[in-house]
């Protein structure tokens, strides 16, 4: 735990005070919401793609949660634009881990990946190949 490490605590709290695309987006390509029960973490994603449904050209989210959720919620929004959707989709644990740049106790490890999952969930939901009302990681054995 140096001087990195608190600069990236640092940018943690300011997603969590100041979330970056907060609010609905009105012309989303799909909307999708999950929770994270063990600690009431809320998160709708609204996404945006290009014409041909390749390219991502926005991100906005609304949600409630602590901080680690609700930051990881507005970093991905402004990592997630412009983005292909097939690259989204890749995306896992260990890069919402690296995008915060703090180290996540397992237990807190579901706040951080709640957006990412809602989000990908979302596309599958919206290409059809997944039926699903509402993401929840209290199944996941991440
Ligand atoms: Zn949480």
């Amino acid at each position: 735990m140096g001087m990195g490490s608190d600069m990236y605590r640092q940018q943690i709290l300011d997603h969590y005070k100041n979330p970056r695309n907060y609010g609905e987006m009105e012309e989303a390509t799909y909307s999708h919401a999950g929770e994270n029960p063990m600690c009431g973490d809320e998160i709708r994603m609204d996404v945006k793609l290009d014409d041909d449904e390749e390219t991502i050209e926005g991100v906005s989210f609304e949600g409630d949660g602590c901080a680690i959720s609700q930051a990881s919620a507005s970093m991905l929004t402004e990592k997630l634009r412009g983005m292909a959707v097939d690259e989204m989709k890749a995306l896992d644990r260990d890069d919402v881990i690296d995008m915060l740049g703090v180290e996540i106790s397992p237990m807190r490890v579901k706040c951080a990946v709640l957006a990412e999952k809602v989000v990908q969930d979302g596309a599958d939901i919206h290409e059809g190949e997944k039926q699903l009302d509402k993401t929840t990681t209290e199944d996941d054995d991440e």
